[in-house]
């Protein structure tokens, strides 16, 4: 048998004593029993261990093999040394949308790849290994809370004399439901694709570091040219199995492959000033996700999307008192967002109506009192930029998000990776290559639009870049890197755009009008969602629809209905002449059609006539020459 284990033990063995997640306690009686089921675990070794260069060529090894090691009931995020050791062609870094998306591409083109993930937090990590949070964006915990926002009734429940901590845990146990579900699924599609999770913290190795010297060395028949070259990767914090030394826990090895996926994401800006380390009821919109009670009332800073989201959330589970801190004011914050401004108008009408304050020009100076933990019946003072104060039991820093590029625990910027100010990590921007070869990045950490629709486009297209042979086509690569995307905001009710508001269409040289209706001028509207408007933005020379806006009931759904009109470059003459199913949302774009059409010199009677002059003569008419005729004969102006 042949078998080169090269097994460094790094000095002192250190073992972190197993804590059930805070989670634990909000889970169902189902979850409860799998908790308590593998609540013993403990690891066969606790040794911080490098484990690197595992050579397995023997068929008495396979044999080994067949009889797995036990893993202490750890399933999801680990992997046999045995597949370590041998090349990827592929590494990610990152277990977000980004990573996940670029992982199975490569899997679908035929690659082998390894996923790396370190757990976004640790109490969202169950003793099975599955970590609550893996696969899913950062703001899955928010969209989940809105749905259970929507679902609980928690005036009722309050009024059946259930208290706040009752209440709360009904709300995270179908949190965690939903987590769960989702993680769970991901983890059983990377299975499917046979790709290797790994949970564990990566560090990228520079080109010349010597433990890639020697992988390079190690895969040179793996490679059709040494000048290729291969990148590795340091796993640190992880818990790896091997087929002779059994579970591994805390260990650190090394993974490499032809090339590396970064996809590392992005954590809130935290503003200086906050106590966020005195007191666990002031966050920011990483530590959110573990918010562990009802708060009695909110305060949030910040009018980006994360901060009207909850604003409406907190509202919607019944806290009464939400305030929004906004420094400038709405319709700056609003267009910073490309916002149209009726549909901000609209949202502040509904959030004001149901409650939500808006407070402009309003910051806060001095947090003068933070209630140590025990003093949880008092609440957070503050002073305000204005000279009064303010109390809340729970404050909300959403003040935004800087990519992960730049800390040391990457290793990117030591590695040779270029990386601009507040950590954005610099890429082609039709590969998504870094400056450092072999090196791709997708997803936040390249900043800007910073969407989870967006991180997996990016991921699949650097994928396709990194494998595509030469000639070969690929959907993936032909998507644009500034082509405008459709936003969806997860406000109650929801709000959905793509494409130009009239400021912005005007300031492109068009002439501009709007065709709005409210979503009460449609059947389904007025019965079941009456808030709300939708507004289509109009070329006056075509009829092409160049912007679609909406809020209102399923808004981020249909704004890719929107899209398609807006991409098609279809006129509102089109919409006007289709017959929309009964009883959607969706015959509000023949109501907003008919609206513009309304506002249109040469609207759809015009479009008639056009349609018969063309039908009747042999000469091809322009539409412009037409026009200036009729002018000329419409002298009155009344058409
Ligand atoms: C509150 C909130 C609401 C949002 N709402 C929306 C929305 O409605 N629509 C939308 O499209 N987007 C939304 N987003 C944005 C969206 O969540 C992100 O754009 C998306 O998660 C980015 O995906 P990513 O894969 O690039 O990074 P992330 O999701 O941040 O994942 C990065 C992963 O890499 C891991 N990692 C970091 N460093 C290392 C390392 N050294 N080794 C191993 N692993 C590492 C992290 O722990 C994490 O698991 C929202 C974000 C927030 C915060």
């Amino acid at each position: 048998m042949k078998l080169s284990l090269a097994l460094l033990l790094l000095p002192a063995a250190t073992t972190t004593a197993f804590t059930a997640p805070k989670f634990a306690s909000t889970f169902r009686q189902s979850d409860d029993a799998l908790l308590s089921s593998q609540a013993t675990f403990s690891p066969s070794s606790s040794s911080s261990t490098l484990l690197q260069s595992t050579t397995v060529k023997d068929a008495a090894v396979e044999e080994v093999a067949a009889a797995p090691p036990a893993t202490d009931g750890k399933t999801f995020g680990v992997v046999n040394t045995k597949n370590l050791s041998k090349l990827y062609d592929l590494v990610v870094i990152g277990g977000g949308p980004a990573g996940v998306a670029g992982a199975i591409k490569a899997a679908q083109m035929g690659r082998r790849a390894i996923l790396i993930d370190k757990p976004k937090f640790d109490e969202g990590v169950l003793p099975s290994g599955l970590d609550l949070f893996f696969g899913g964006p950062t703001g899955l915990f928010s969209k989940a809370l809105r749905d259970s926002a929507k679902n609980t009734n928690v005036e009722a429940m309050r009024a059946q004399q259930m208290d706040s901590d009752v209440i709360w845990k009904q709300i995270t146990n179908s949190i965690v439901g939903l987590a769960m579900r989702n993680a769970e699924g991901q983890c059983r599609t990377l299975e499917r694709y046979g790709i290797d999770y790994l949970q564990g913290s990566a560090q990228l190795l520079g080109e010349d570091d010597e433990l890639n010297a020697a992988a390079l060395n190690k895969f040179d028949d793996d490679l059709d040219s040494p000048e290729d070259g291969i990148r590795s990767v340091k796993v640190g914090k992880t818990y790896v199995v091997d087929d002779y030394v059994g579970s591994v826990n805390d260990a650190e090895v090394v993974v490499s492959g032809t090339k590396v996926l970064v996809c590392t994401g992005s954590k809130s800006t935290r503003l200086p000033g906050i106590p966020f380390d005195q007191s666990h009821r002031i966050f920011d919109s990483d530590t959110i996700n573990l918010l562990g009670y009802l708060p009695r009332s909110v305060t949030i800073s910040g009018l980006g999307i994360i901060g009207i989201e909850f604003a409406n959330i907190f509202n919607a589970l019944g806290v009464k008192d939400v305030n929004i801190l906004v420094r400038g004011d709405v319709e700056t914050s609003a267009k910073k967002l490309g916002m149209d401004m009726d549909v901000a108008n609209e949202l502040m009408r509904l959030l004001t109506e149901s409650g939500v304050k808006v407070l402009e020009g309003t910051s806060v100076d001095e947090f003068s009192y933070v209630p140590p933990p025990s003093a949880d019946e008092e609440y957070i003072q503050m002073k305000l930029n204005d000279g009064s104060t303010m109390e809340t039991d729970l404050f909300f820093a959403a003040t935004g998000r800087y990519p992960v590029g730049k800390n040391e625990e990457t290793g990117l910027a030591s590695a040779g990776v270029d990386i601009a100010d507040r950590g954005m990590v610099n890429i082609d921007k039709t590969t998504l290559l870094t400056s450092s070869k072999n090196v791709y990045a997708a997803g936040d950490v390249i900043g800007p639009p910073a969407l989870a629709s967006t991180s997996m486009e990016q991921a699949q297209r650097a994928v396709s870049s990194m494998f595509s042979e030469k000639g070969e086509t690929d959907a993936a690569q032909d998507a644009n890197h500034d082509d405008p995307l459709s936003i969806g905001v997860w406000t109650i009710p929801e709000m959905g755009y793509f494409g130009s508001t009239k400021e912005q269409a005007e300031r492109d040289g068009y002439t501009v009008v709007e065709g709005s209706v409210g979503f009460d001028q449609c059947l389904r509207g007025r019965v079941f969602a009456p808030d709300g408007l939708l507004k289509l933005v109009v070329d006056a020379e075509s009829g092409t629809v160049l912007g679609v806006h909406i809020i209102g009931k399923e808004a981020a759904e249909m704004v890719h209905y929107g899209m398609a009109l807006v991409k098609a470059k279809t006129t509102i003459f089109n919409g006007l002449s289709t017959v929309y199913t009964a009883v959607t949302f969706h015959e509000l774009f023949k109501e907003a059609a008919m609206d513009a059409n309304s506002k249109l010199d040469f609207g759809v009677e015009w479009q008639e006539i056009f349609d018969i002059l063309q039908g009747q003569c042999d000469v091809d008419f322009d539409d412009e020459y037409l026009k200036e005729k009729f002018d000329a004969i419409d002298d009155d102006g009344s058409g």
